[in-house]
């Protein structure tokens, strides 16, 4: 029988990011590294949206989480937000692009602190990703 707890098969971290293909290029490259050892990524549209909306999706997106903790251990979650994300209904929704910013700033925090409950030993990184591929870390 393997051991199905070998640290041979633990990766870095678990990233949550929106489905946008957009970012995807930079996102990858960027969180390659971060995270040489590997990350595992969950992806959905809206990403943080998921966890911040109804039940469904957030019982969903925390069981992701969940697999990726007990399959790889993680030590870091990486939380992405983007700009011009469908899923708010794009950047047409602010009326400028420091206020879209500003919010996606919160939904991390906010999405930030219902993790740090459920994965209090995981370290909850925050990333606002600009169409322009420019990276912000909060
Ligand atoms: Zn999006």
């Amino acid at each position: 029988m393997p051991d199905q707890n070998s640290s041979s098969h633990s990766c870095q971290a678990v990233v949550l990011h929106c489905i946008d293909f957009r970012f995807n290029t930079t996102l990858n490259s960027y969180f390659d590294k971060c995270f040489p050892q590997g990350y595992d990524l969950i992806s959905i549209a809206g990403s943080c949206k998921g966890l911040l909306g109804d039940e469904e999706h957030r019982k969903f997106l925390l069981e992701q989480f969940e697999i990726s903790h007990k399959l790889h251990h993680p030590q870091f979650i990486a939380l992405v937000q983007h700009e011009d994300c469908g899923a708010y209904g794009g950047s047409k929704n602010f009326s400028a692009g420091v206020i879209e910013e500003q919010f996606q700033q919160e939904e991390l925090t906010k999405a930030k602190e219902l993790l740090s409950r459920e994965f209090p030993e995981s370290k909850i990184e925050r990333y606002f990703i600009k169409l322009s591929k420019e990276i912000v870390t909060i």
